[in-house]
């Protein structure tokens, strides 16, 4: 019987080493292993052996089958694994993944606050459904104000709106704090314009407020002077032309000269050789009144910049709708 068995083992491993497919695979072990197997055949002799041939056929009969078991095993896996080689050819290039960056919205509202901050300004934000008072009484627009045409608003209900301009957060601010105040205030704005290549009903501003003792106008040209030649180049000349604001007086419109012509004049300063950036001006004292500040005491300076406006001089952009119509043709290039 021991004989048989060594015998079943050779044939049996020369089978399995000849055995190149998963199929044949399956026939040896069948053959083998299964219930009906040559081995269980041969180990239905076992009742006519004493009880030592017994132990001692067993033990060779449990190691073939272990034996056999496991270089079936190993043979799978590696035609498995064989099997799994042509599928990937390693010598194609890899699929690069996109490398996802931030809107040129983001980055330049990122580099106006970098610049305010490092002049000691704090970043704070407000909300974007405001209420009347914060975006038009407190600001020295009344109901009956011919301004508060220019601020065209969608309203939400009663008194509720979407924000037409950053402002509403220096009454925001002014009301919970004491001078000194130095904060600027990125966000969303609002206004129902129709949609061109310089107009979007929805926009982004950056509002800026100084409140301290003494502050006069020749701050508010200091500070923001620096401001633009960061933001613009240091060479870039920078223009305060009289304006009207409600909520600030005196007013003055923020016009750098024009870096893309060097002000002999071009189409995207329509031969002016000035751009507009902003507006500016030191709070009035409506304003103060608005929040009880003492405007005996205190004075201060406002201003507001268009993101939209500095990124597309900035980065040569000639219509605003691209910044969101989400085309990563666009996108990908900042
Ligand atoms: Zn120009």
């Amino acid at each position: 019987m021991l004989k048989e068995i060594k015998e079943l083992q050779k044939t049996a491993f020369s089978e399995l080493n000849k055995a190149q497919l998963l199929e044949d695979i399956e026939k040896v072990r069948i053959k083998y292993l299964g219930r009906k197997s040559k081995l269980s055949q041969i180990l239905k002799g076992l009742k006519d052996l004493t009880v030592e041939q017994k132990a001692e056929v067993g033990k060779v009969a449990n190691i073939f089958k272990r034996k056999i078991s496991q270089e079936i095993e190993v043979k799978i896996t590696a035609l498995n694994e064989a099997n799994l080689w042509p599928k990937i050819d390693i010598t194609i290039p890899g699929i690069k993944n996109a490398r996802g960056h931030i809107h040129p919205i983001t980055k330049t509202i990122y580099e106006i606050c970098d610049i305010f901050t490092s002049l000691g300004f704090n970043v704070v934000e407000g909300p974007e459904a405001e209420k009347e008072r914060y975006n038009f009484e407190a600001l020295n627009i009344p109901l009956d104000h011919p301004a508060r045409d220019a601020f065209d608003t969608f309203y939400l209900k009663d008194d509720l709106l979407l924000r037409s301009h950053t402002s509403p957060v220096q009454v925001r601010v002014m009301e919970k704090e004491k001078p000194p105040i130095a904060i600027i205030v990125p966000g969303k704005v609002y206004r129902p314009d129709a949609v061109d290549a310089t107009h979007s009903f929805m926009f982004h501003q950056v509002e800026g407020l100084l409140v301290d003792k003494n502050i006069t106008f020749s701050d508010l040209k200091g500070t923001l002077s620096v401001f633009l030649r960061k933001m613009f180049g240091k060479e870039v000349k920078v223009r305060f032309r009289p304006h009207f604001f409600p909520f600030t007086e005196p007013s003055a419109d923020l016009d750098v000269s024009c870096f893309v012509c060097n002000q002999k004049g071009c189409r995207v300063c329509s031969d002016t050789g000035w751009l507009e950036v902003g507006g500016a001006g030191m709070v009035d004292p409506e304003v103060f009144k608005a929040v009880n500040y003492d405007y005996d005491e205190f004075s201060g300076f406002a201003f507001g910049v268009g993101v939209e406006r500095i990124a597309m001089l900035k980065y040569g952009i000639n219509d605003i709708r691209l910044f969101f119509e989400n085309d990563y043709r666009f996108l990908k290039q900042f």
